[in-house]
């Protein structure tokens, strides 16, 4: 991804719409329990950008604080999980879950995360490195 790179996506009802430009900070798959719920699937794979590099270009995400300082951010029609941002921990950076991009596929994930998490019935044969807890 350029630094020039605009990227768009949304939710699945087409109610909020977002952009990202510029370089990604970080792609990983996460199999944190939360990021299974909050997804609602076996792991969830998230492209981190610079919060001032991600706008909002229609409707509103709903915010819900899934544990202290974490914001996770989701539709509040149809309800697809969108976003996740923790100021303590990532301070400056937004995630978006890449599978709301339009175009998902120029992310590059780096690896997997929180694997003490992982679900027996994920298998995972991508050569990714793995990490049981961040
Ligand atoms: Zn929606
Ligand atoms: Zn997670």
């Amino acid at each position: 991804m350029a630094n020039t790179d605009t990227h768009e996506g949304g939710c699945l009802c087409g109610n909020v719409r977002y952009s990202i430009t510029g370089p990604l900070e970080f792609s990983a798959h996460c199999h944190c329990r939360s990021c299974q719920m909050a997804s609602g699937a076996g792991f969830a794979t998230w492209a981190g950008i610079k919060t001032s590099s991600f706008d909002v270009t229609k409707g509103a995400i709903k915010i819900c604080e899934t544990s202290p300082g974490v914001e996770r951010g989701f539709c509040g029609n149809c309800g697809t999980s969108l976003t996740y941002a923790n100021e303590s921990g990532w301070p400056g950076i937004i995630s978006a879950l890449a599978v709301t991009l339009d175009d998902p596929t120029f992310v590059e994930p780096s690896g997997h995360v929180f694997t003490s998490n992982q679900q027996p019935w994920i298998k995972l044969d991508d050569g990714l490195p793995t990490s049981p807890e961040f």
